[in-house]
């Protein structure tokens, strides 16, 4: 449940009425519902509280400072995917012994960085990366936690480019020469801590049954290695659970604890997740300025301040998000493609949508705003990317002003001696 909602015609973030932003700071404008934010990390904590368990949002599904100070806050760890996800954790006064690296490609300096800030572990993706990261260690004088992330095979039946889990996808190791790591590791590589076994299998995931079928097999891994005197005590499931874009209805987070608390029974072990979009992805919305609207033969079109580099997820996944206008007014009900400025026919926000009409200077709102959409955002077309406000109550606050033209040609140069 999230807090933005119509009261009378306007539409509303919390108590603020997103007029009123739209007006303060421009548009196309990025506003998160701090309240929202809390009671959705509060939601999926408490599905665990049972057992012993740390949450580390994914920071990669939107890694404003502000967002993560708000869960660092609330006591949540942090699972990063870069060493600049890492900066950005530190800077917002996160916990570094609750933070957890994965990723397939990390670079020596960005494992060095972890160590240093001494992370709580790793999540592993191949026997190279381990052999990098002991070594690492070892140059510094410390062993680095790690768990090795599992490839378990299962289809996780959401869209193929958010799919991680299946053997043809480029992440984790397969489960039988996981073991063979393990081993490996146990025997050879003094600088690293055998751990934890880590899974995470997809992201918009609106069933349960991925996640059991993930949670089995590495349960049986976990006795296998366990046999090998090797002492696993974090089992991490990752993030990926669903949320509500459009008609999807997946699964509560106090659900799916209930599920895998069940699963995991007698296991003992800390259960780590990784909620990322399941938390932002509803507390975020995106407030745009229709510049025109215009009638095609075949289509109409509503051309808007916000496009593909603002919120990329339409053009980039077909994926759906509700718009509605920000004041309710009577018109027409129109079928309608809303774009952006950019040349190019991908840049969309909606296609063939039902709303009602709309004049140049309306402000329409995008729904479900809060993951994967500034976080991907770029400069595509020398756009300057847009502002994240947070509401509180009745008060908002910039948490990222608007870029200028200066920051576009930051860091370009035009070196004398080439022209
Ligand atoms: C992206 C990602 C997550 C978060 O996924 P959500 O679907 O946003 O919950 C968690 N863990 C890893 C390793 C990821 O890559």
């Amino acid at each position: 449940m999230h807090f933005f909602r119509y009261r009378g015609k306007r539409f509303h973030a919390e108590g603020v009425p997103v007029e009123r932003i739209a007006e303060e700071v421009g548009t196309p404008v990025f506003v998160y519902s701090h309240r929202t934010l809390v009671r959705h990390y509060k939601a999926f904590d408490g599905a665990f509280k049972r057992v012993p368990h740390l949450i580390c949002y994914s920071v990669k599904a939107n890694s404003n400072i502000a967002v993560l100070k708000t869960f660092a806050r609330a006591g949540s760890g942090f699972d990063i995917v870069s060493g600049g996800e890492l900066f950005r954790v530190v800077k917002a006064g996160g916990d570094v012994r609750k933070v957890v690296f994965s990723g397939v490609g990390k670079r020596d300096d960005e494992i060095e960085y972890a160590i240093r800030k001494r992370i709580l572990m790793f999540n592993v993706e191949s026997p190279q990366e381990l052999g990098r990261i002991d070594c690492i260690a070892g140059r510094l004088k410390k062993r680095a936690g790690v768990a090795i992330r599992v490839n378990p095979d299962v289809d996780p039946k959401t869209h193929p480019y958010i799919s991680t889990g299946l053997k043809k996808n480029k992440f984790g190791i397969e489960t039988e020469e996981a073991v063979k790591v393990y081993v490996h590791a146990r025997d050879n590589l003094k600088n690293i801590e055998l751990m934890g076994v880590d899974c995470h299998i997809g992201s918009q995931i609106t069933e349960l049954a991925p996640f059991i079928d993930a949670l089995k097999k590495t349960k049986k891994l976990i006795g296998v290695l366990r046999k090998e005197g090797i002492d696993i005590r974090y089992l991490n499931m990752g993030g990926g659970l669903g949320i509500t874009y459009d008609t999807e209805e997946p699964p509560h987070p106090s659900k799916y604890g209930r599920e895998v608390i069940k699963n995991a029974e007698g296991l003992d072990v800390t259960l780590i997740f990784e909620p990322g979009r399941s938390i932002v992805g509803n507390a975020g919305i995106l407030v745009t300025r229709v510049l025109y609207t215009k009638k095609g033969s075949l289509k109409n079109f509503i051309i808007t301040d916000a496009a593909m580099n603002d919120l990329p997820r339409p053009s980039l996944y077909g994926s759906y998000h509700a718009i509605k206008p920000a004041r309710i007014k009577a018109s027409e009900e129109i079928t309608a493609d809303v774009v952006g400025p950019i040349c190019e026919s991908g840049d969309f926000l909606a296609r063939d949508r039902e709303l009602s009409a709309v004049e140049p200077g309306d402000l329409l709102v995008v729904m479900s705003a809060g993951a994967y959409c500034f976080s991907m955002s770029s400069n595509y077309n020398s756009r300057t990317r847009a502002a994240e406000v947070m509401v509180k109550g009745r008060d908002f606050f910039v948490i990222r002003k608007r870029e200028t033209v200066r920051d576009l040609t930051r860091g370009e140069v035009l070196p004398q001696g080439l022209f």
